[in-house]
């Protein structure tokens, strides 16, 4: 939750910010970078800790500033590992991050808005609505939390557990641009987590200027909600689809892959059953993402309570997979973790009390009889 105080919450500031802001209390702008270890590197957020700051320095940031954190409500732990967090975000509600352990890389998932207006017809947090955007502060707590809470990994104490970000969380990060770029900026900062662009990953539903925007200001590794092959089914999954149509969103896409010279879009694509999973879809899909950098990952359905969609069968999911390799397409499967602590892909639901409802869906689309 922002902080209540006059103060300022030195959290999430980016790197130039920060110098400004020393700067201005007639200190030198290098300050900035010893204070960025001490918080993100060393988890130190009492500024009379950090002791390679003046006195005089600490006593001015103590009176003007605070590095305040969200506020973690609950951790469960899966049985396969998987770790979720609830976050306090103020007037009862919460946001969820996931953590994801595997041999080679640990993976935070995050959220980055209060709900989401968008309404996709088979998610749960858009299911709840929308209350607000996340702060810059409460987008890299959740991050600062895990790495503080987890052990670091094996053999070598300078890194972090988190070695990969996902911004596939509740909310759509690209509508919450302005906090999420210095969020970005904090991920990849050698002064904070250092994490390569590559293993950053903005996941959107298709907010097409702001996909050009990315590109151009922090050129991360991009995901795309699709989940339809056309527009007709796609207007239906994916509301955001009617401003923002296929063409409109592929063209973007290929835009951004081309300013990271030529890596690879992935392309989410939830398998629901009797929607999309057809091998006619598959041959659609196929054909918008033929000969271009991209890559599939098929998501099996994560069902919620008060949906009605189901999961694919899974050989219908490998059929449709099997598909797209034979006629040359890179695609893989989401293996699904975390479901008996409701945290899979698109479960997450927080504590959400709706403000803003655009109800851009009209849920038309029922899953075939199976
Ligand atoms: N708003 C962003 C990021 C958050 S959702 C976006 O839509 O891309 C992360 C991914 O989970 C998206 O691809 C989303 O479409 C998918 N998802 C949502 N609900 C799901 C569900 N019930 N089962 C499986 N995947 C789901
Ligand atoms: Fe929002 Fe993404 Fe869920 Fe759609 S899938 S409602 S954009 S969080």
């Amino acid at each position: 939750m922002p902080a209540e105080t006059d103060k300022v919450n030195l959290l999430g500031m980016p790197q130039g910010d920060l110098e400004t802001l020393f700067t201005a209390f007639g200190e030198k702008p290098f300050h900035a970078r010893q204070l960025m270890r001490w918080v993100y590197q060393r988890g130190i957020t009492d500024f009379d800790d950090m002791t390679d700051l003046s006195k005089s320095l600490r006593q001015k940031l103590q009176e003007s500033s605070v590095i305040e954190l969200p506020e973690v409500l609950s951790q469960h732990g899966s049985k396969d590992g998987t770790i979720k967090w609830l976050f306090e975000s103020g007037f009862g509600q919460a946001v969820e991050a996931v953590f994801i352990p595997e041999p080679d890389r640990g993976t935070l998932c995050i959220s980055s808005q209060v709900g989401c207006a968008l309404d996709c017809a088979f998610c749960a947090t858009g299911a709840q609505g929308f209350n607000r955007n996340l702060t810059a502060a409460e987008i890299i707590g959740q991050v600062w939390h895990a790495n503080q809470t987890l052990p670091r990994r094996e053999n070598d104490d300078a890194d972090f557990a988190v070695t990969n970000v996902v911004f596939m969380g509740m909310g759509e990060p690209l509508a919450n641009y302005r906090s999420v770029v210095p969020a970005i900026e904090l991920l990849i900062s050698d002064l904070a987590y250092g994490i390569s662009r590559r293993r950053v990953t903005v996941s959107t539903s298709g907010l097409v200027p702001n996909i050009d925007r990315l590109g151009d200001e922090c050129n991360v590794s991009l995901a795309v909600s699709l989940h339809a092959p056309n527009n007709a089914l796609r207007n239906e999954l994916v509301p955001i689809n009617k401003m923002h149509p296929i063409e409109e969103l592929l063209d973007a896409c290929w835009r951004y892959a081309e300013k990271r010279t030529n890596r690879f879009i992935t392309f989410e694509y939830v398998m629901l059953r009797g929607v999309n999973d057809s091998v006619g879809h598959a041959d659609e899909l196929h054909a918008l993402l033929d000969g271009k950098p991209a890559k599939v990952n098929l998501i099996p359905f994560n069902p919620f309570e008060g949906n009605e969609f189901a999961r694919s069968a899974a050989d219908t999911i490998t059929h449709f997979q099997n598909r797209l390799r034979m006629k040359g397409l890179v695609a893989t499967t989401r293996k699904t973790r975390g479901e008996d602590i409701d945290a899979a892909c698109g479960q997450l639901a927080g504590k959400v009390s709706d403000r803003v409802r655009v109800r851009l869906g009209d849920k038309k689309i029922r899953m075939a009889t199976a």
